[in-house]
């Protein structure tokens, strides 16, 4: 179990606390489009202030690529955050981020003060996790805070380097979630325990499919990745999306879950159409087949009727459920529907469901089945390195409680 030292562990009166935030939103002439990210940072943020902390904001924004790109500037995140706060952020405009007005700024706090510092990303050390820029950064304050789930699975300055010069290092509110879902939920798990994967391709998650084999007990398929299962099985797939090269990988997962009495589910129906729909939510000509029975030359697109009614029926009486990747391409709305019945079906039960970031987050939110979900993870790629049982450098580097 991970057991970190959280910002309820630490003492932080008079103290200055460095605070690694996500705030890399999406911006259009220099205005906030999606501010989601900052309200979720707001309760770490409040009780650091609460508790008499000198709170220093720090994140990255887009890709600036080592060199400082005012178009990436965090500025506007500064004064968004101050109305949203209800309290002044102060910005410490610095093109080399920890330069003498951002010392200055720091120097001038008093308790409960709160500052943001530039886009990290501004210097070219901070994604090699450069040794110069750690310091520079751990020598702003005494305490350091990790709210930043989106980035764990990357060691930079930010998150990583600076632990090494700070005794006390903790994680915030945000990163406690992540950690008690997607790390606790997914290694000790209330059972029955039910994975479900989906999404475009089986490599995309090799490593993902093979740890949640070891830790579920049944893993269910469907997407585009399940075609290169049934192709496996010896159907017949038509035009659908496969990975040649990965045909024996997915007969040897076969093989694993017999060998480890686990319930692996495939699409036993499917949704097909002559070609993919272009422009993605074109209006589209659609017929429902056996798995075994697909066509030379359609390809399917989403998972059948009766498929989706056997995965709702898996979930039914599951207690925990992780799901990433959309069952079919969902951003067409008749080749939705796969997708809905999953989310539906987890939307319905007891169980504790977790969904594993990027396009699922982005599906389960968009179909309206978000507020329904015991957790929905903000970060892509640190979800899915969670998934495949990996240690995140960034939540290794907080102090264990
Ligand atoms: P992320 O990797 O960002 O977490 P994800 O894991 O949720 O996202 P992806 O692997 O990126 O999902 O795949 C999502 C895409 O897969 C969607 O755009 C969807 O249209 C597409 N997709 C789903 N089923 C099929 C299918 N049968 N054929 C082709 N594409 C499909």
């Amino acid at each position: 179990m991970l057991n970190k030292k959280t910002v309820e562990d630490i003492q932080v009166k008079g103290q200055r606390v460095l605070v690694r935030c996500d705030f890399n939103v999406p911006l259009k002439d220099g205005k906030i489009t999606d501010e989601n990210r900052l309200v979720a940072a707001l309760p770490t943020i409040k009780k650091l202030i609460a508790d008499g902390g000198k709170v220093i904001l720090c994140s990255h924004l887009g890709k600036p690529k080592g060199e400082p790109k005012p178009e990436l500037s965090l500025a506007p995140v500064a004064v968004r955050l101050s109305e949203l706060l209800g309290q002044e952020v102060k910005f410490a405009a610095d093109d080399n981020v920890v330069g003498p007005n951002a010392k200055a700024a720091v120097a001038a706090m008093k308790d409960g003060d709160v500052i943001l510092l530039e886009n990290t990303r501004y210097r070219v050390e901070e994604t090699k996790n450069g040794e110069a820029f750690s310091k520079e950064l751990a020598s702003l304050a005494d305490v350091f805070v990790n709210d930043a789930f989106g980035t764990a699975h990357r060691a930079h300055c930010s998150n990583v380097g600076v632990t090494e010069y700070i005794d006390t290092c903790a994680v915030g509110y945000l990163m406690q979630k992540e950690i008690d879902f997607l790390g606790n939920a997914v290694n000790s798990p209330v059972r029955p325990f039910v994975a479900i994967l989906g999404g475009a391709k089986v490599a995309d998650k090799l490593n993902v499919i093979s740890n949640l084999l070891e830790k579920c007990d049944t893993l269910i398929i469907g997407g585009g990745m399940a075609y290169t299962f049934l192709k496996a099985k010896g159907y017949e797939v038509g035009t659908s999306l496969v990975d040649e090269t990965k045909i024996d990988y997915c007969k040897e997962m076969m093989e694993k879950a017999e060998k480890l009495g686990k319930k692996l589910l495939l699409p036993v129906d499917t949704t097909i159409a002559k070609a993919f729909p272009s422009p993605i939510d074109a209006e589209i000509e659609v017929a429902v087949v056996k798995a075994d029975a697909i066509p030379a030359d359609q390809m399917g697109l989403d998972i059948g009727t009766e498929t989706a009614a056997m995965f709702a029926d898996a979930v039914k009486s599951a207690k925990t459920v992780v799901w990433n990747g959309p069952m079919g391409v969902f951003e067409n709305p008749i080749l939705a529907k796969g997708t809905i019945a999953v989310a539906k079906a987890l939307a319905d039960t007891d169980a504790t469901t977790i969904i594993g970031g990027g396009d699922s987050a982005a599906a389960v939110n968009q179909l309206g089945f978000g507020a329904q979900m015991s957790h929905i993870s903000t970060g892509g790629g640190a979800s899915l390195e969670f998934l495949e049982g990996k240690e995140l450098p960034g939540v290794v580097a907080a102090n264990d409680k």
